[in-house]
C-alpha cells in the first residue's frame, strides 16, 4: 500500500464515549479481527466497541493523529503551496535585485 493511495478518512480516530476506547483506523481491532487500514465509516454495522460493547453511534470523530485540524488540508493542498514556492522566491529575488539596480541607478542619476 503506498503513502498516496491512503485516503485521509481512514486516518481519522473515534473514540467511544462510554469508555473512553480509540479506535485507530491504522491499527483496527484485533478483538474483532477488524484489519490495521479500515476506516472507521468500514466497520460492520454491527460492530461495538471491544472494552465496553458501546455500538458504533456512541463514537465521535476525534480527527487524525497528530495535528488535529488542517492535517487533511495540508494532504490535499500542501503539495501545490510547496511546488509554488521555489517559484515564488525566485520572483521575489529578481525583483528584489531589480529594485536594488533601479535605487543604485537613481542615487547615480541624482549626482
Ligand atoms: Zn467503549
Amino acid at each position: 500500500m503506498s503513502t498516496e493511495a491512503i485516503d485521509p478518512k481512514t486516518l481519522d480516530r473515534y473514540e467511544c464515549a462510554g469508555c473512553g476506547y480509540m479506535y485507530e483506523p491504522a491499527k483496527g481491532d484485533n478483538t474483532s479481527e477488524i484489519a490495521g487500514g479500515t476506516a472507521f465509516d468500514d466497520l460492520p454495522q454491527d460492530w461495538r466497541c471491544p472494552v465496553c460493547g458501546a455500538r458504533k453511534p456512541r463514537f465521535s470523530n476525534v480527527g487524525p493523529v497528530g495535528n488535529p485540524s488542517g492535517f487533511k488540508e495540508n494532504l490535499g493542498y500542501g503539495l501545490g503551496v510547496n511546488t509554488l514556492t521555489p517559484g515564488q522566491k525566485n520572483i521575489l529575488i529578481f525583483g528584489a535585485l531589480a529594485l536594488g539596480v533601479l535605487f543604485f541607478l537613481s542615487l547615480y542619476g541624482l549626482q
